[in-house]
């Protein structure tokens, strides 16, 4: 919409524009051409009323001569053959067609031999008999040619005019030298009669009505054709037509001294021209600008578009990046809750486990303690000294071994966080199998223990380490109660990149679905059996990488299940560190 609005105002700019610098450019042409076309009417002029004032003065001049007076005297023996062919010689020299000698009443008295008897009193003559100079122009009614005559008086001493002299010239000698002229020129004379022109076609037009010929011969004139004319930078220019310019400004002079007006059409070609070149520049430049601003504004349009586009892009994607970032840090935090939900419970039931296996394996040695304790009892009374002793010794360690299991026990339960440590491998290993150990035995399970011959120390919590360990020493004997060897390597080795490996091998059927063993609850085991809660692994993985390490389980060749826990080794011992390898044990 404003587009248009734009092309338009430029479009009525540029014919404005252009309008102005063409009218402004003519009138300053015009005001120009006017100037030079009045100064070339002004010496065409000039030219003639020399011409004819010069051929006034030869008039003069040969009324004046002796042989002139001479004969109007009538004194003068002279004949009128001498006269005339003075006459004829000054007509000779001064290019007049002739001169005549005239008597007031208007006899011929010399001149030309076929001049004729007499001659009209035309008003030059008028003017000569009264003692003034006069001249006249006509076309002669017999030889059809235009003349300019001039008539002078001859004097006779003491004052009165004897006589005239009359000096007569072809028009066509003073038209002469404009014809080349590129300007039209022509002379009005105070009828309104072109007389003189140095276009032919132009000469008897006359202003007034050409049925009304005044002095000229009937049929002579003719009507001046009514040019259109058209105004322009308030000058009213003529369309010309014939060899008149096509549109041409008017001049006009008057001439008083030969009482005629003079005129000249100047041909405006070329100012019209430049006017029209400089408006066509000018509504160009405009349009040329005008797109310019036109191209300029529709790239910032476009521009700010394409930013408002991009901020609006840009908004949404920050706002979703937002929502997401928020979405994640809840699921994040809800992941946290559910892992530690997770470890909790996941610590119950290994605690319920445990506490079956415990209490069984308390019962037994307090059972064992009591029974020693009463051999002691009935050794001592038969004197049997040495046999007592051995039994107390018996006692002793069996009270230390359930002094240690209770130990276990109590820190297996604690809410513990405690930080990862140095932890010697081979000691969590020993504990788990003395925690596990009543129900391998009960299981059958045969222990196959391959102690490192290097110092095993890894960074890690010692008691989840045992918890993930006992964990996998259960569903080991879980998964091999159908087989038929019943055995479990356990291997320490190193694994590159200073890590150690745990690895637990069994000889059980394998794992069913390898990929789906860490899954929370999810287990192949019956369901409401003690065991079969689906946690243990899911949480043993939890732990293992809150160490910074993995565990895997998978089927190695030669059958069985195979776990390994990968763990970090400890940086090298510092003396200031407390030791812990082969604590616990
Ligand atoms: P649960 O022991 O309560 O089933 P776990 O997370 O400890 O839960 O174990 C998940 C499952 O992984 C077991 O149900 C069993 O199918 C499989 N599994 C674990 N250890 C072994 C193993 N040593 N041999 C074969 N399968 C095993």
């Amino acid at each position: 919409m404003a587009r248009i609005a734009l092309l338009t105002l430029v479009l009525v700019l540029a014919v404005i524009g252009g309008a102005e610098v063409w009218l402004i450019s003519a009138r300053e042409g015009l005001d120009r051409l006017e100037d030079r076309g009045r100064a070339d009417l002004r010496l065409a002029s000039d030219r003639l009323v020399t011409t004819l004032v010069q051929f006034r003065e030869v008039a003069v001049l040969a009324a004046d001569h002796p042989y002139v007076r001479a004969v109007v005297h009538e004194e003068s023996a002279l004949a009128p053959e001498v006269v005339s062919g003075v006459l004829r010689r000054i007509a000779d020299r001064a290019g007049a067609l002739d001169i005549l000698l005239i008597a007031p009443d208007g006899r011929v008295l010399a001149g030309p031999e076929d001049a004729p008897a007499r001659v009209p009193m035309t008003p030059d003559l008028r003017r000569a008999a009264q003692g003034a100079s006069g001249s006249h122009h006509l076309v002669d009614p017999e030889t059809r040619q235009r003349l300019f005559t001039f008539a002078a008086p001859v004097h006779l001493p003491g004052g009165p005019v004897a006589g005239m002299v009359l000096l007569r010239i072809e028009a066509d000698r003073v038209e002469a030298p404009g014809r080349g002229d590129p300007v039209p020129v022509w002379f009005r004379d105070e009828a309104g009669v072109t007389f003189v022109a140095n276009r032919s076609e132009l000469v008897f037009q006359t202003a007034g009505d050409p049925s009304v010929p005044g002095d000229y011969p009937p049929g002579t004139l003719r009507a001046t054709p009514k040019l259109p004319e058209q105004r322009i930078a308030g000058y009213p220019l003529v369309q010309g037509n014939g060899s008149l310019p096509e549109l041409g400004l008017p001049v006009a002079q008057a001439l008083p001294v030969i009482a005629m007006t003079g005129h000249a059409l100047i041909d405006t070609r070329s100012v019209m021209d430049t006017a029209r070149i400089a408006a066509l520049a000018t509504a160009l430049g405009v349009l040329a600008l005008g797109a310019g601003v036109l191209a300029f504004w529709e790239r910032r349009r476009a521009l700010t578009v394409r930013l408002a586009a991009e901020a609006r892009a840009n908004a949404a994607l920050e706002a979703r990046v937002a929502e997401r970032t928020a979405e994640l840090l809840a699921a994040n935090e809800q992941l946290q809750r559910t892992q530690a939900e997770l470890v909790q419970a996941g610590k119950l039931s290994a605690l319920g486990q445990m506490s079956a296996g415990i209490s069984h394996e308390l019962n037994q040695p307090l059972m064992a303690i009591g029974s020693y304790a009463e051999n002691a009892t009935l050794l001592m009374e038969r004197g049997r000294g040495a046999e007592v002793s051995e039994n107390l010794s018996r006692i002793s360690d069996l009270a230390r071994r359930m002094g240690r299991i209770i130990r276990n026990l109590r820190a297996f339960a604690r809410q513990e966080a405690e930080p990862a440590t140095r932890v010697g491998l081979v000691a969590v290993v020993e504990s788990a199998l003395e925690i596990a150990q009543m129900r391998l035995e009960r299981a059958g399970v045969v222990i196959d223990w391959q102690r490192p011959g290097f110092p095993a120390v890894v960074m890690a919590g010692e008691v989840r380490l045992a918890q993930v360990v006992v964990n996998l020493l259960a569903n080991a004997a879980d998964a091999m109660s159908e087989a038929s060897g019943k055995r479990v390597t356990i291997r320490i080795e190193r694994a590159g990149e200073g890590r150690l490996a745990l690895s637990l091998r069994d000889t059980g059927p394998g794992i069913r679905e390898p990929e789906r063993i860490f899954d929370p609850f999810y287990s192949t085991k019956e369901v409401g059996s003690a065991e079969g809660m689906g946690l243990g692994l899911s949480i043993s993985y939890g732990l293992v990488q809150g160490f910074g390490g993995t565990l895997r389980g998978e089927n190695p060749e030669g059958g069985g299940a195979l776990f390994t826990v990968e763990l970090q080794e400890a940086p090298p011992f510092e003396a200031a560190a407390p030791l812990r390898e082969g604590e616990g044990g």
